[in-house]
């Protein structure tokens, strides 16, 4: 898992006369299988000039030496950094598709990997009892167990014997008295992980009595958070978790997916900021004034785009409707858009459920959320 400071400081990086190998590349089991994502490597690397491989020559054969050695300990996608001349080697396991990429130039390459960090969320998972608390982090497929807590000292439920009515009862009282400061405490160790900004959303698990004492002492800012709950053997694995998680964040993505869609539509029949098909999109992004892209997953409009001003559209125009010059057919207006979008800090939205997609389809193909 990587982290947004760790992005900052890669474009810090200074290869003073030397240069970065960035590469981006698909290695899921189907591509492993047959060796295809080795010749996939191949093919990017023929599509560089002599010159700019002699640069780095010492760099392809590392990666292509690890590309070969490490294949078994891959995930879904990989991403490594190589500078050998400046001792400069980072590797990042990905379990989501990325688009195969090798760029060579003065620092890493680290757009892509920014625009994961903007479109993905990032689940904070708490899972408590009543004298124990662990805390983990899900994103981009993955799990990770951030830290837990275990209070000894919370005594357990006293068998029933010679005790009076009044006397367990204050013991009960004991015993609840513990929980909170115990919950307490999980609330503030783990406070700065559940109210970090970059985690927007939480689910919590547990047995009832802990939750119920939980949500009695949350603050608010983070009980606004929490987007599901479910139940989670206290000693699970961390795979157990992510097992149970991952649905629970599907049915919400999904859930959030079909409102902004909504929205997006009924917002952009009011002319509220927000508008549909990718004429009207282009030319907001070329006005800079695009918030957020959404598109639908793997979907291509054809149009013809100006070789000269950047104006681009939908419709078989022989030349651009703006300056006059020539255009040029294009079968991926959408991927221009994105390219668009990400040089202006856009935001960009995959819709990815098929009735949602569908229904993008059928009003334009893609849309935008504006500024102002
Ligand atoms: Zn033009």
């Amino acid at each position: 898992m990587f982290e947004r400071k760790d992005l900052e400081a890669f474009e810090k990086f200074k290869a003073d006369e030397h240069f970065v190998v960035s590469l981006f590349l698909n290695v899921s089991p189907q591509e492993r299988k047959r060796g295809t994502y080795l010749s996939k490597f191949k093919n990017l690397i023929k599509t560089l000039s002599e010159e700019k491989l002699s640069l780095v020559k010492e760099d392809i054969e590392k990666i292509e030496k690890f590309l070969q050695t490490e294949r078994e300990s891959f995930k879904k996608s990989l991403v490594l950094y190589s500078c050998v001349k400046k001792e400069f080697w980072q590797r990042y396991d990905l379990n989501i598709e990325i688009k195969d990429e090798l760029i060579i130039d003065k620092t890493p390459y680290t757009n892509p990997l920014f625009d994961l960090l903007d479109n993905y969320h990032k689940y904070g998972i708490l899972l408590v009892d009543k004298r124990s608390a662990r805390v983990f982090l899900v994103f981009l497929g993955d799990i990770e167990e951030y830290g837990m807590v275990e209070h000894d000292h919370v005594p357990g439920k006293h068998k029933k014997g010679g005790w009076f009515a009044l006397a367990e009862k204050r013991y009960e009282r004991h015993i609840e008295h513990h929980v909170k400061i115990h919950l307490k405490d999980v609330v503030d160790k783990f406070g700065d992980f559940l109210k970090d900004r970059e985690i927007r959303r939480l689910i919590v698990a547990g047995p009832d009595e802990a939750i119920y004492e939980l949500m009695r002492i949350l603050p608010e800012s983070i009980k606004q958070k929490i987007v599901g709950r479910t139940f989670i053997e206290k000693y699970a694995s961390a795979e157990e978790v992510l097992d149970k998680v991952i649905p629970i964040i599907n049915d919400y993505e999904q859930m959030k997916e079909s409102k902004t869609l909504s929205e997006l539509i009924t917002r952009s029949r009011k002319n509220d900021n927000a508008v549909l098909g990718i004429d009207d999109v282009i030319k907001y992004l070329r006005d800079r004034r695009v918030m957020k892209l959404i598109i639908p997953k793997d979907y291509k409009i054809d149009g013809k785009v100006c070789v000269s001003c950047g104006f681009a559209t939908q419709q078989d125009v022989d030349c651009c409707m703006e300056c006059g010059d020539c255009v040029m057919k294009t079968y991926n207006l959408i991927e221009k858009a994105t390219e668009m979008s990400l040089q202006n800090g856009a935001l960009i939205e995959v819709v990815k459920d098929e009735k949602e997609r569908k229904q993008l389809i059928e009003n334009g193909g893609i849309g935008a959320f504006l500024r102002f």
